[in-house]
């Protein structure tokens, strides 16, 4: 069974083809500058040279013809005829509170989605549009949406309401909702496998630490709490996302500058993170790596970085009255092994031992803390594609 999978941004859509009885991926790419001028589809295919094709692509429907093309193409494609794919799935931000699990793209889903797009008003338009292209590029198959937001549906009222008047829950589903959830789902499910969490033991923290940074507190594979509010702004300091402040910050800066409230959230999520402590960059190699050369403000953003992380763990240990497992997952959760170790550092009072050894490897499943740890730390790449394929392919199979 072969599973197309979807990604669309507003100008952008990313695509993977997964042969689901190896979980093989058979082909992947990327079509960029959707709508605006150099628009440019790339194509990988394992073990042959890049296929890119520049051609105009006014809206995500060319995007999406162009990535058939590419699929059936003589030389680069992967499949004879579009019968051999058997679903597609698609990456959607926000369901709102209708939808706690995937499911298949029905006329009221889709009118679910769009009544969420003052939700997540960047991507569920676009997602949306990813939609819309493949049911008309790719007639008679099964569509199904993968919503970012499902995974965190399982949180009780007293982690996801924010404690203002009921009116504005009642009005406008103010809430935390949470993000990165196929991520959380996909890692916290993983870690369960592969560091064989017996039933009882399944207390499992995932730190999906990236540009974007979230962690997530799961039992059994459901979620507890999660760092990400309504939006993906609260929670850990980021790269270039603040995290949480007094929300007084921002009337504080708009009195004071004279700017307004649109002005001061773009800042808090653009401008602010690591970027804006350390005033060099929103990349952690770089503020690392400054701080190392003896940087001040690059090695205070760096801890407080590693701070907060450390904080929301212990706050999540208070939430689930202990811990089995943590798993670092996404860009630096992966790879970094020094903030790994730092992090780690904090955690002692939990009995986790870092062997040091095994926490210098990157990019696959390890577990990094000794036999003697009392809390087993593991590396879990994320793979929200195979997320996504995993689930289209269940539903589909019903
Ligand atoms: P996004 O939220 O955009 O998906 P990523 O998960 O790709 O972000 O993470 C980006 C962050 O991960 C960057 O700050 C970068 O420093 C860090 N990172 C990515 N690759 C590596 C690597 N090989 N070694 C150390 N850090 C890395």
């Amino acid at each position: 069974m072969k599973v197309l999978v979807i990604n669309a941004g507003s100008s952008s859509l990313k695509y993977q083809i997964i042969d689901m009885d190896n979980e093989a991926v058979l082909a992947k790419g990327l079509c960029e500058r959707i709508g605006i001028d150099g628009s440019k589809l790339t194509h990988k295919v394992p073990g042959k040279d890049d296929y890119v094709v520049e051609t105009p692509m006014p809206s995500h429907k060319e995007a999406v013809s162009l990535v058939m093309e590419a699929l059936l193409d003589a030389d680069h494609g992967v499949l004879k005829s579009l019968d051999e794919l058997s679903a597609i799935g698609h990456r959607v931000l926000h369901g709102g509170i209708e939808y706690t699990d995937s499911c298949l793209v029905t006329p009221e889903v889709k009118d679910v989605i769009r009544a969420n797009f003052d939700l997540g008003p960047l991507h569920n338009p676009a997602n949306l549009m990813g939609i819309e292209a493949c049911e008309a590029a790719i007639p008679g198959k099964p569509n199904v949406a993968v919503f970012d937001t499902a995974f965190g549906m399982s949180m009780k009222p007293e982690a996801y309401m924010y404690a203002i008047p009921m009116e504005y829950y009642d009005k406008y589903k103010i809430r935390r909702y949470g993000f990165h959830g196929t991520s959380h789902k996909f890692v916290s499910g993983e870690t369960i496998k592969f560091g064989q969490l017996p039933e009882g033991q399944r207390k499992v923290i995932v730190c999906h630490l990236g540009n974007g940074s979230s962690i997530s507190a799961s039992i059994d594979g459901k979620c507890v709490d999660t760092s990400m509010g309504l939006t993906p702004l609260e929670g850990l300091m980021m790269g270039t996302r603040s995290g949480d402040v007094d929300p007084a910050v921002v009337q504080f800066i708009c009195n004071h500058d004279n700017k307004t409230v649109d002005e001061v959230l773009n800042i808090l999520n653009k401008k602010s993170g690591v970027l804006g402590l350390s005033g060099l960059s929103s990349d952690f190699r770089d503020v690392k790596k400054a701080a190392g050369e003896g940087n001040e403000r690059a090695a205070m953003a760096s801890n407080a970085f590693i701070y907060r992380v450390a904080k929301t763990i212990g706050s999540y240990v208070a939430a689930m009255n202990g811990v089995d497992a943590i798993a670092f997952t996404a860009g630096i959760g992966e790879n970094d092994v020094e903030y790994r170790g730092w992090i780690c550092e904090y955690l002692t009072y939990l009995g986790i031992e870092i062997d040091k050894e095994a926490n210098k490897k990157r990019g696959q499943n390890i577990m990094i803390s000794t036999p003697d740890s009392k809390v087993k730390v593991f590396v879990i790449p994320t793979n929200e594609e195979l997320a996504i394929a995993r689930d289209t392919k269940e539903i589909v199979e019903g």
